[in-house]
C-alpha cells in the first residue's frame, strides 16, 4: 500500500472554498495582439473570469523600448475592483526576435525593470533571466514548451527542465496545455509526464504544477485553457500562494471560446467543462468528486492505470506520482495536479 506524501489540496476546504477562473497568458496591441488592453479584459470578464494577467511580450515596464503599458489597468480605463476581477501583473519573456532561441517563460507579480542592468539588454542570457527572477521573488511557468522555436533548445529533454527545476524556485508551472483556439495549439502531457517522473525519482518535495492558458492574441482564440484556483479570498497573496503549492485545476474546453460554454452568477462559479467538487485523500484511496464527467482517468509515469473516481493506493504500477483527468462533453477535461506518493 502507497501512501499520499503531498496532496496539493490539503489545505482546502471543499465546503467553503471559492472558485476563481483565471488566465495568466494573454496578448493585447501592447505587443502582437489584435485587441486593446480593454477589449481583452472585457472579453474575459464577459465569460466570467476572476483573474486575469496580461502578459505582453517583454513589456519590462510601462516604458520599455516597446512603448507598451500594459499595467496597470486603470491606464486603460479599466478597475479590477469594478470589475469584480483580480489583475495580475505579467509578463511573457521571448527575447529578441531576430535571433530568439530561448524558450518563453510567462511571469508574474513583478517588474523587471533595472536602472543599472537593462533587462532587455540581456534578453538572450536565460541563466541571467531566470536568476533575476528568483531575485525578484517572480512565479514562472514555460509557455507552450513542445512548440518548435522551444524544441530547438531543448530537445524535449525532461533533463533540461529538471535542471532548471533545481536551480531556480521561480519556475511552478510548465503550460500543458497551450492556446487550444490558436493555430499553434500545443498539448506537452508527455513532456510534462516525463518531467515529473524523472523529478519525482530524485525525490523534489514541490514539482513542476500543470498549468493551461489561452496564450490569446485575437479575440477567437479567448476562452479555451484557463485554471480554477480554490481561494478563500480574491487576493494576489493567495493567488501567488496557489501558485505556489499548486492548490488549482487546469482546464482545457475546445468549445470554450462559446459565451454560453461560460456562465459565472457571480456567487458560484460554473462552466460547461467539467468540474471537480471535492477530493478526498485517505490513506487506502484518492476518491475524487466532481460534475458533468463521463469518466477520470488516473496517469501515473505518463500511463493511465486506471480508470475510475476511486483510485486505490495498492494498485499496481504506481510510480512517484499520480494525476487525474476529467474527461467531459466534446473534447473538454479536468486535471487535477499530481499527488506525491511515498512508499
Ligand atoms: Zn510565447
Ligand atoms: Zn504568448
Amino acid at each position: 500500500m502507497r501512501h499520499v506524501e503531498r496532496d496539493p489540496y490539503a489545505d482546502v476546504d471543499w465546503s467553503s472554498t471559492g472558485r476563481f477562473k483565471a488566465n495568466l497568458h494573454a496578448h493585447t496591441t501592447c505587443s502582437d495582439g489584435s485587441l486593446s488592453p480593454a477589449e481583452v479584459i472585457d472579453a474575459y470578464a464577459a465569460r466570467g473570469y476572476d483573474v486575469l494577467a496580461i502578459t505582453d511580450h517583454d513589456t519590462y515596464r510601462n516604458d520599455s523600448r516597446t512603448g507598451a503599458a500594459t499595467w496597470p489597468w486603470t491606464d486603460h480605463g479599466r478597475d479590477p475592483d469594478t470589475l469584480g476581477m483580480l489583475a495580475v501583473r505579467g509578463i511573457e519573456l521571448t527575447g529578441d526576435p531576430a535571433v530568439a532561441n530561448i524558450p518563453h517563460v510567462t511571469s508574474w507579480f513583478h517588474d523587471l525593470w533595472q536602472p543599472d542592468h537593462p533587462f532587455d539588454e540581456r534578453n538572450e542570457d536565460l541563466a541571467w533571466m531566470l536568476a533575476t527572477l528568483d531575485e525578484r521573488a517572480a512565479v514562472s511557468a514555460w509557455a507552450h514548451p513542445t512548440r518548435s522555436g522551444e524544441l530547438r533548445t531543448h530537445g524535449g529533454d525532461p533533463g533540461w527542465f529538471v535542471e532548471r527545476h533545481h536551480a531556480h524556485r521561480n519556475l511552478r508551472g510548465f503550460e500543458v496545455y497551450s492556446g487550444t483556439g490558436r493555430p499553434s495549439a500545443t498539448d506537452s502531457s508527455a513532456l510534462y509526464d516525463a518531467i515529473l517522473t524523472r523529478l519525482l525519482q530524485e525525490g523534489v518535495e514541490v514539482p513542476l504544477w500543470a498549468n493551461a492558458a489561452d496564450d490569446s492574441h485575437h479575440a477567437a482564440e479567448i476562452g479555451f485553457d484557463y485554471h480554477v484556483h480554490l481561494l478563500a479570498e480574491r487576493s494576489t497573496t493567495a493567488m501567488r500562494q496557489s501558485l505556489e503549492q499548486g492548490s488549482y485545476l487546469v482546464v482545457q474546453d475546445p468549445l470554450g471560446n462559446a459565451l454560453e460554454r461560460h456562465l459565472d452568477d457571480r456567487e458560484g462559479f460554473w462552466t460547461a467543462a467539467p468540474a471537480v467538487t471535492h477530493i478526498e485523500v485517505g490513506d487506502r484511496s484518492i476518491t475524487i468528486e466532481g460534475e458533468r464527467y463521463d469518466r477520470i482517468d488516473w496517469i501515473a509515469d505518463g500511463e493511465v492505470v486506471h480508470t475510475a473516481d476511486r483510485l486505490p493506493l495498492d494498485l499496481g504500477g504506481l510510480g512517484g506520482y499520480v494525476r487525474a483527468v476529467l474527461h467531459g462533453d466534446a473534447g473538454a477535461r479536468m486535471l487535477t495536479q499530481p499527488f506525491l506518493l511515498g512508499p
